[in-house]
């Protein structure tokens, strides 16, 4: 006779090879697959997707669930964190109806090609009656989760559990207060053309090669992972054995597929690190979005955009490209790499200027969802806010609203985790290095086992195990805190401008 502890592991097992099979099968759409096959991948996805949440809504689950008396297992062990995510997972799926969750999945079908041809048409009458669908379907949702002081806040935690409207609202207050006047310094030195040496003929092999000596040395598994190609660059994992990154080239642009590559490995390097007793159990993954992107993050900017890491990796790179680069020296390219240009697009963002693209988004989220603010109405409020926060005006809505892929897939509370992942990337690095001091050293030498191990006790390990804040706490003894975001902000672009 199985415990029941032991039947609920069978069971949540089965349930991740079918959620595994769903991000397999979206791997190959977005890699890939030929065009032909998209509407019969789409129907296969829904069917897998289907029996896993069925499986899981099942009285199985909760039956088994009721059997398992948690107080009797040490708190902080794997089983006992395992039922209590599970709990809270079954708890939160069993509150969406089928009827619900067939209706958003559907609308959310429809939305996503009407924005990308709004986009393309850079047209947002297009989009507009989807995105009134979409917002109406997010207040629904807020509604059927529930929550104490604002809608938003069931939908933030869908993301990052745990996280308040207000508590993001008063981290951006401090952004706001410790960067801004930066900005507007910076812009007023009106300096252009300092990233000049990033542009010109880069080859895409030779791009590819950089990107996967700088992933091997960060420690990387290719025995466990691989990289390809596509439109839209993103890290994926099925299970801690297979992670896989996905990588954009742009042959007369540097910049996006060189730190695009360094920002997915950060990401894989995660996943790949869990601890194999998670295996097949949904502890098996990042702890939230946020804690995420702090990875990501980490690799990207506090190791990848600084001085100790180039003075190991400039000579290889200007190996890669000798006529390109061949002439221009450290220091010009570490300026070119740190530029600060307030700029249309989220995406190609420098550091400082990145989180004030998230703020603008968050704040017309919360008035989007309130109903202060009227979708038809929305143009109008973001090229405010641009010009608000960063002093300029989108051209059109496809440089503006229509830039994000976020809405039309119903994702409402997702952007903040991006600059929640930016403050924890320094938070955690910080105390990495205040505990290793010769990790700055290693870098200098293009070794990265210090922190990487670091990052494996600490974080990656534990996978699902913790609450993001608590995660937080246990490594760093402290709350999240923007404070060493905002003087690493200041110091690092204070000496460049
Ligand atoms: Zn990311």
């Amino acid at each position: 006779m199985t415990s029941a502890l032991e039947q609920l592991r069978v069971h949540l097992a089965t349930i991740r090879d079918l959620h595994d099979t769903v991000s397999l099968l979206a791997w190959d759409q977005r890699t890939y697959m030929p065009l032909g096959g998209a509407n019969t991948r789409a129907e296969q996805m829904a069917t897998v997707s289907r029996i896993a949440h069925e499986l899981f809504t099942s009285g199985t689950t909760g039956h088994l669930l009721e059997s398992i008396n948690v107080a009797d297992l040490p708190p902080d062990s794997d089983d006992a964190r395992l039922i209590e995510v599970v709990g809270y997972d079954f708890e939160k799926a069993s509150k969406l109806p089928a009827e619900f969750v067939a209706r958003q999945s559907r609308l959310r079908g429809l939305a996503n090609p009407a924005w990308q041809h709004a986009r393309a048409e850079s047209d947002f009458a297009l989009f507009q009656p989807h995105l009134e669908a979409i917002m109406d379907l997010a207040r629904e949702h807020a509604q059927l989760l529930g929550y104490t002081d604002h809608p938003y806040d069931a939908l933030l935690n869908d993301y990052e559990r745990g996280l308040t409207k207000d508590q993001v609202a008063a981290l951006f207050e401090e952004l706001k207060e410790g960067t801004l006047p930066l900005v507007r310094r910076i812009a007023a030195q009106g300096q252009t053309g300092r990233d000049a040496c990033m542009h010109g003929d880069f080859p895409e092999d030779q791009q590819e090669a950089f990107g996967k000596l700088v992933a091997s040395h960060f420690g990387y598994d290719w025995s466990r992972g691989r990289q390809d190609r596509t439109a839209h660059p993103f890290c994926i994992n099925f299970g801690r054995n297979d992670v896989r990154i996905t990588t954009r080239f742009n042959p007369q642009w540097l910049a996006p597929a060189l730190f695009g590559t360094l920002h997915e490995t950060g990401h894989a390097l995660y996943e790949q690190g869990v601890k194999p007793e998670l295996s097949r159990t949904p502890l098996e993954r990042g702890a939230s979005l946020g804690i995420h992107e702090s990875q990501s993050r980490m690799w990207e900017n506090l190791v990848g955009r600084s001085r100790p890491f180039w003075q190991f990796f400039y000579p290889k790179l200007q190996q890669h490209f000798p006529e390109r680069l061949g002439q221009v020296d450290l220091d010009t390219f570490y300026r070119a790499i740190n530029t600060v240009q307030p700029s249309f697009i989220r995406v190609e963002a420098d550091e400082i200027t990145y989180n004030l693209h998230i703020l603008l988004r968050f704040e017309l989220e919360v008035a989007l969802i309130e109903g202060s603010l009227a979708v038809k109405d929305l143009p109008e409020a973001w090229n405010a806010k641009m010009q608000e926060y960063l002093g300029i005006t989108p051209p059109d809505d496809a440089h503006g609203v229509l830039q994000d892929i976020h809405w039309s897939g119903g994702m409402l509370g997702y952007f903040p985790t991006y600059t929640l992942g930016n403050v924890l990337s320094v938070q955690f690095f910080n105390h990495a290095v205040a505990q290793h001091p010769q990790i700055v050293d290693e870098m200098a030498r293009g070794e990265f086992g210090t922190l990487l191990g670091w990052l494996r006790d600490n974080i990656h390990q534990h996978g699902r195990k913790f609450l993001p804040n608590e995660l937080v706490k246990r490594v760093t003894g402290r709350p999240m805190d923007a404070a060493p975001y905002v003087q690493y902000l200041q110091a690092k672009f204070g000496e460049l401008y």
